[in-house]
């Protein structure tokens, strides 16, 4: 009976493995000596995106550099550290106005926190709603706590008019925030607020100023890569070229809350994934296929085109029939939800539409900006045929 109970459980853990992985609400890495990263998850554009910040653990008390982006986390943040380090968090630093770094400012006041942001992230606060911070510095600061010591630096406008880094100068960490993307970023997200004209000014100052970094850390993703600020410099270079291209027709997007779609409109996901070489939908893609369902039962009439793109890795002799098969898998889920068949068609693209071409991919430096480059191009399209 015990056996079988293990062999049970054993099964129950592997079935649940992906969804775990992914449903972890925080996850701390150590990053060197006293210095860890946190990370926490948000929808985005319908989309889970995750956000990092930083904590350092001196011996008067842990340092914050940002707050968590899910709300539900800026708890159990302190509690991790309470429970790893038996110290108490004593200082909170945002590194501009968003709710990716500010959302726990007002919480951690509450915790007699002391929350810093510069005087500039606070007016643009105060203007758009954001928590503010309790303390405001109105020029670059140095910060000696313990042994600890580390200085803001406001290196021009980038990813906001706000944006500021932070160096700690002993270990040479360079903490860039949404100001520097990370490695993995195929754009520059989300660019409303950005000055397009400056950032790459802005970051070369950061360049200039803190030399030879022996980890950059990045807003969002991966921070293990100290290519960032070159990669986000190419990101900005691609971006204004796009800019100055002749803009032809652009492609109408959607979203899957609208309610008033017309015909030609796109919906694009990365978030549909299979296993390897083959077309299992993996449970990590339930949420998105099921906001999909809801969406094609508020708009009834809609028929769509189910349309999965590969990267250009797959056998050239193979032409679309596997991305045609995962097409197929997603129609029948929908299916199984109850969408009429005949309000869906599958399309296998295979990698007859690449977004990033191989040769683009090609002048790539590294194996991690060609994988990323790849998973741009590997995504799945929802396109209206009609809608009446
Ligand atoms: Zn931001």
């Amino acid at each position: 009976m015990k056996q079988l109970l293990t062999i049970l459980f054993t099964i129950l853990l592997s079935t649940n493995f992906f969804a775990q992985t992914k449903t972890n609400k925080l996850n701390i890495t150590h990053l060197t000596e006293n210095f860890y990263i946190y990370t926490t998850y948000h929808s985005y554009k319908d989309e889970i995106a995750s956000a990092n910040g930083l904590y350092v653990v001196t011996n008067n008390g842990v340092i914050l550099i940002d707050s968590p982006w899910d709300t539900t986390q800026f708890q159990p943040l302190l509690d991790s550290i309470q429970a790893k380090h038996h110290q108490k968090a004593v200082l909170c630093i945002a590194t501009h106005s968003h709710e990716d770094r500010t959302a726990g400012l007002e919480f951690y006041r509450q915790q007699n926190i002391k929350t810093f942001t510069s005087l500039q992230t606070d007016s643009i606060s105060k203007a758009t709603n954001q928590k503010r911070a309790q303390f405001h510095f109105t020029k670059d600061t140095a910060f000696t706590i313990g042994q600890l010591s580390f200085q803001t630096f406001y290196p021009g406008a980038g990813h906001t008019a706000d944006n500021i880094v932070i160096w700690f100068p002993k270990q040479k960490i360079l903490y860039g925030g949404c100001f520097i993307k990370s490695t993995e970023a195929t754009d520059l997200g989300y660019k409303k607020e950005a000055n397009l004209q400056a950032w790459p000014t802005s970051l070369k100052n950061v360049q200039q100023k803190f030399l030879q970094p022996k980890f950059i850390i990045p807003g969002h993703d991966d921070f293990t890569n100290l290519n960032a600020i070159n990669h986000t410099l190419k990101l900005l270079q691609q971006n204004n070229i796009k800019l100055s291209a002749v803009n032809f027709a652009p492609i109408k997007t959607f979203a899957l809350t609208d309610t008033n779609v017309t015909a030609g409109q796109n919906y694009t996901t990365r978030q549909i994934k299979f296993t390897v070489s083959h077309y299992t939908l993996l449970p990590e893609s339930f949420p998105v296929l099921d906001s999909i369902v809801t969406f094609l039962k508020q708009n009834k009439n809609v028929v769509v085109e189910v349309g999965v793109h590969s990267d250009s890795c797959i056998n050239p002799n193979c032409c679309d029939r596997p991305t045609q098969n995962r097409a197929q898998s997603i129609v029948d889920y929908l299916i199984e939800k109850g969408i009429a068949s005949n309000r869906l068609i599958s399309k296998g693209y295979g990698k007859l539409r690449l977004i990033i071409t191989d040769d683009q991919i090609n002048k790539a430096k590294t194996e991690e900006e060609k994988e990323a480059m790849h998973a741009r191009n590997r995504r799945v399209v929802l396109k209206i045929l009609s809608n009446s």
